[in-house]
């Protein structure tokens, strides 16, 4: 049945890409929503709520990144940024924002399904060995079965991926983690794009959590190998 695996929003004004994309989404099972510009994509993210957003850069009335921060501040609906070859400050600037990956244009219709799987999967993922429970370090707590989380009692304001990276280094407090485990366990897949995205993603998290780096209480950087949370004597 059409739409099952649940609605995608498609921002991207050239329809060389929009067409063979919906078509290979709805092929998926998806639901395909297309947006051309700034406007139309907030006004359709508003009314439809999609489960995820593919998010073109260049549009007719202004810039992706413009939409990924107004995106945010109403949802955290998961973000896929379609960027072109060399824009590598659009990229930062868009994880920045709030976006949870990117690809990279030219693709193929596979591969951002493949990512839009890994997205929505990860995000959908329930943990075997009963590891719903809460998990409270110091003065963060988080409770994967609500997809939430306090420090020092107020609540925190994560995106899909922040709050996977956050729990995937509390469920290993005390441990040091590779950059590639990080990278491996939220986001699915090892590819070249990642490392940026999971330093992005380690900053955003460090300054929701009121974490200096420099004399970090929660996130330790453990050079050339990866980070590590606090254990629970510690935070
Ligand atoms: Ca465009």
């Amino acid at each position: 049945m059409a739409g099952e695996r649940g609605t995608v929003l498609l921002v991207e004004d050239e329809e060389a890409i929009t067409e063979p994309l919906s078509e290979a989404l709805v092929a998926e099972g998806f639901r395909a929503e297309v947006a051309g510009t700034v406007a139309e994509a907030l006004r359709v993210a508003r009314s439809l709520e999609p489960d995820l957003v593919l998010l073109d850069i260049g549009l007719p009335d202004g810039s992706g990144l413009d939409v990924c921060r107004e995106l945010r501040g109403f949802s955290q609906v998961p973000i896929i940024m379609l960027t072109a070859r060399g824009s590598e400050a659009d990229r930062v600037a868009g994880l920045e924002l709030g976006a949870d990956d990117y690809v990279v244009k030219p693709f193929s219709a596979r591969e951002v399904i493949a990512r839009v799987r890994a997205v929505l999967r990860r995000g959908a993922r329930q943990l075997p060995g009963g590891a719903t429970e809460t998990i409270a370090i110091g003065g963060l707590e988080l409770d994967p079965g609500k997809h939430s989380a306090e420090l020092d009692g107020e609540p925190m304001d994560l995106t899909l991926k922040e709050f996977d990276l956050l729990r995937t280094l509390m469920e290993s407090a005390g441990s040091v983690l590779t950059r590639e485990e990080l990278i491996d366990r939220v986001w699915d897949m090892n590819w070249f794009g990642s490392t940026k995205t999971l330093d992005v993603h380690v900053s955003g998290l460090r300054r929701k959590l009121r974490d200096d780096p420099r004399a970090p209480r929660y996130i330790h950087t453990v050079r050339g190998v990866g980070f590590r949370f606090s254990g629970p004597d510690e935070a």
